[in-house]
């Protein structure tokens, strides 16, 4: 048995249970993924802080309680990382020079005395009327947000059909931890701060989405529906768990 300072839960051999998707072990829940294709074990810690699993098929369910319990120290130690972080996330200031993001790269801002709108993108340079500073924040989220429109629905037109799916609406807000969502009725919504993630980052978010038409879950099956569409999702998807942290922060 490993030692476990920093887990808050142990009640000294708490069984591990397992059913279907899910797996808990030491109070902690995993979505499990078995996957013919998957040749090793491999734990994702969200940014939300959920855990995933994703497992080669013929692992037995002893072998993976075995494989968590030897790793939880590390969950652990991750889990708070991110929870760190995520107090931590820098807050942005309307000053000059200060770096947003849109589609992965980074542009200066400039502060303007003359323009028509709060907000601009000219040049490489975000440009934010002085008068309208004391709302940078949501000059930045309004902008973000139509980009984001633009871009998705362009995307998911065009994806959507390819991948067999009828979308209704496509809708961009503020989803929270999520950064994005399929509802029952066709409705495909995204959150705004997608659009700052660089586009192959984007576009597996939405890839992500639109195979939940199909499989509501993350049933191995709903990763062979993605993998069909975007067959390198893999590094994308941990690229998002390990980097989607930066964008928060406006
Ligand atoms: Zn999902």
């Amino acid at each position: 048995m490993p030692s476990l300072p920093l887990s808050p839960i142990r009640t000294g051999g708490k069984p591990a249970r397992i059913s279907d998707h899910r797996l808990e072990v030491d109070g902690l829940t995993f979505e499990v993924h078995r996957s013919d294709r998957r040749k090793t074990l491999q734990i994702t810690v969200e940014r939300s802080g959920e855990l995933s699993i994703v497992a080669p098929s013929q692992v037995t369910d002893q072998h993976l309680i075995d494989f968590v319990e030897e790793k939880l120290l590390w969950i652990h130690t991750k889990i708070e990382e991110k929870a760190r972080l995520q107090e931590r996330a820098p807050v942005k200031e309307f000053v000059e020079g200060e770096g947003f993001l849109y589609l992965g790269k980074s542009y200066r801002l400039r502060l303007v005395e003359k323009q028509l709108v709060d907000l601009s993108l000219k040049n490489g340079r975000f440009c934010l009327r002085r008068s309208s500073i004391h709302r940078g924040r949501d000059a930045f989220i309004s902008w973000y947000a139509r980009r984001a429109q633009q871009w998705f629905e362009k995307q998911v037109t065009e994806h959507a059909t390819r991948m067999g799916v009828q979308v209704k609406e496509v809708k961009v807000q503020d989803l929270g931890f999520r950064w994005g969502s399929f509802g029952s009725d066709g409705r495909i919504s995204f959150h705004w701060k997608a659009i700052l993630l660089p586009p192959r980052i984007v576009q597996y978010v939405m890839v992500h989405e639109l195979a939940h038409a199909h499989h509501p879950d993350h049933s191995s099956s709903f990763w062979i529906k993605v993998e069909q569409h975007l067959p390198d999702w893999r590094w994308r998807k941990t690229w998002l768990a390990e980097n989607g942290i930066q964008v928060e922060g406006l």
